[in-house]
């Protein structure tokens, strides 16, 4: 299974990322390239709304504020530690059945 956020490009690029999503081609990859190979070779590909993934403790759920720059997810509820994407990897997938 492969699961993807669901990011708007478009608006990504007239933020503070500037016109890098576009030059690189990640909505063609997320939106056309990888949902085609998934489909091909029968993996599951399954769209994330990506609001909160990266502010929620995926280990009791509690609020753990940051903003992007911070890559390390430590929660003061549980006591967990780790970093960043890994969190918010595990929160996509509980929220998705496993
Ligand atoms: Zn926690």
């Amino acid at each position: 299974m492969i699961f993807g956020e669901d990011l708007e490009f478009r608006m990504m690029a007239k933020g503070m990322l500037g016109q890098h999503p576009l030059d690189a081609g990640w909505g063609q990859f997320t939106h056309q390239i990888l949902p085609g190979v998934c489909f091909k070779r029968e993996v599951y590909y399954g769209k994330v709304d990506p609001r909160g993934t990266s502010q929620d403790c995926p280990d009791c759920g509690a609020k753990v504020k940051k903003d992007l720059s911070v890559r390390i997810s430590h929660c003061f509820e549980y006591g967990s530690i780790k970093p960043s994407a890994m969190a918010a990897a595990q929160v996509i997938s509980v929220g998705n059945g496993e």
